[in-house]
């Protein structure tokens, strides 16, 4: 017979030997609602103004796009057509939406003026390439993104040595960027997908775990930083997109 007074709580392993499997999934599932209580907050209830969510259709943008689909499919989602993408990734776009039902995928081309004096025979990522992430990605978005207030991203710590202090939230100087998934691993990202069978991008299992623009993304090796083969041996890390507006410009 139990002793009088309060009883102890039962714990994960009263009830499974492994508590660790418990905690990994607990965990899991939290991080899930956790991202999707800030997207839903974002935009449901309008909590940052009014946002756009800005993907790049690469590596495993299914997942943030999956969560944004279950709260608001008809959410502003911007994809900057650079003109440079791998054929893959304009299937992949195409194959999300339509299997997420997203209804509001808006593809921003560069400015076509800008484009025939800086860039006439399409080779300025061969000569500069931030000056061609420049017209091709960095003013088009600044444009797009004047009339938001903030912006949702699908970028995580663990992408790169430059990225693991993400916060969730930021202030890049001229909008609030809400990063919902900042904290997640990359085994979270497969477990998501796997459970919801979200397809992957086809690069993404021949060694393309961050996929950019075509001319300026390679393979990358095991143990390198997800992001090392874009713009490799260039020391660029980032397209300007993601700068501090003092530092973009
Ligand atoms: S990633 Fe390369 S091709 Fe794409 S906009 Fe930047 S420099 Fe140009």
């Amino acid at each position: 017979m139990a002793p009088p007074g309060p009883q102890p709580e039962a714990t994960a392993t009263d009830t499974n030997p492994d508590g660790s499997v418990v905690a990994l999934k607990l965990d899991r599932r939290l991080r899930v609602r956790r991202a999707l209580e800030t997207i839903s907050s974002v935009l449901v209830d309008g909590s940052a103004g009014k946002t756009a969510i800005v993907s790049s259709f690469g590596g495993e943008s299914a997942v943030l796009l999956a969560l944004v689909a279950e709260v608001a499919p008809d959410a502003p989602v911007i994809f900057l057509e650079t003109g440079k993408h791998f054929p893959e990734t304009l299937r992949h776009r195409d194959q999300l939406v339509a299997r997420l039902g997203l209804t509001n995928v808006q593809s921003i081309a560069p400015d076509a003026t800008a484009l025939s004096d800086e860039d006439p025979d399409g080779t300025l990522w061969a000569r500069d390439t931030d000056q061609c992430c420049t017209i091709r990605k960095v003013l088009p978005l600044e444009r797009t993104l004047a009339g938001y207030d903030a912006w949702i991203t699908g970028r995580k710590r663990f992408q790169a040595a430059t990225r693991n202090a993400l916060p969730f939230v930021e202030w890049d100087g001229q909008h609030v960027k809400i990063n919902p998934l900042a904290d997640w691993t990359a085994d979270d990202l497969a477990a998501f997908m796997d459970e919801r069978d979200l397809p992957l991008h086809p690069l993404t299992k021949q060694g393309f775990p961050s996929i950019g623009c075509m001319p300026c993304t390679e393979r990358v090796e095991d143990g390198e930083d997800a992001r090392a083969g874009r713009w490799r041996g260039s020391g660029k890390t980032e397209c300007g997109i993601h700068l501090p507006k003092d530092r973009a410009a």
